[in-house]
């Protein structure tokens, strides 16, 4: 539907707190409350001229299938992307799959999943219930960032990402680093985690909302490197 600007309308902000809600297992407090205050007004800025066709969701896998509602919401925080992520997500055929639950090995706790061996995002329905929208919006925007950085940009690999993060984690505080243990270490998958987790938070941004204080200020030189790469 070319011309239905897709947007995040159902989203509101309560103005509530909200506690922060694990996402995957590395996702605790310490990464403050999940983004709240979605802009839909925003979201205009971001998309580009030629604004393609809206990015499939495909209802239910090997666990069974979602709600119309489940699945909407999901087709809309994803077409909520700006036209820059969305085409990247187009050139290289990634699926983005809502369904009650995971097809592939997932780790416990998990909210969604990409799998590289099928270029699919999957989006768990059980896993988001109850929690709030913002989680939703999290969560995917975390896992399409796992699909463009294995598929196309490498970036957790990159010097430039990796320099920023060390900075930000050099100036944690040895309680902080405690607690985020399995993501601080110098290897792939801890730098692929925490390039997934600011892109989703840029990503967040990007589509009018915001980026936790508590993240923002101890991943300045992270989020510092994603706003100039994702402007
Ligand atoms: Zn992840």
């Amino acid at each position: 539907m070319p011309e239905k600007h897709s947007e995040v309308s159902e989203i509101k902000d309560h103005n509530t707190e909200h506690t922060a809600v694990p996402r995957e297992i590395w996702m605790n407090e310490a990464w403050g409350p999940p983004p709240r205050s979605r802009d839909v007004a925003l979201e205009s800025k971001a998309d580009s001229p030629k604004k393609l066709q809206d990015i499939e969701v495909e209802n239910g896998n090997k666990t069974g299938k979602v709600s119309d509602e489940f699945n909407q919401r999901t087709a809309k925080i994803i077409n909520a992307l700006p036209e820059d992520v969305k085409q990247l997500l187009r050139s290289k055929n990634v699926k983005v799959v809502s369904a009650p639950g995971f097809d592939v090995p997932a780790p416990p706790g998990a909210l969604g999943v990409f799998d590289d061996r099928t270029n699919t995002v999957t989006i768990s329905e059980r896993a988001h219930e109850g929690k709030p929208e913002e989680v939703l919006s999290a969560t995917a925007y975390h896992e399409v960032g796992h699909a463009l950085d294995g598929l196309v940009l490498s970036e957790s690999s990159d010097a430039k990402f990796q320099k920023a993060l060390e900075a930000d984690r050099k100036a944690l505080s040895l309680a902080m680093k405690r607690s985020l243990v399995d993501y601080m270490s110098k290897n792939q998958d801890a730098y692929a985690e925490s390039f997934a987790e600011s892109f989703a938070y840029r990503q967040v941004e990007r589509t009018g909302g915001k980026i936790p204080d508590q993240f923002l200020k101890l991943f300045q030189h992270t989020i510092t490197y994603m706003r100039k790469k994702y402007p």
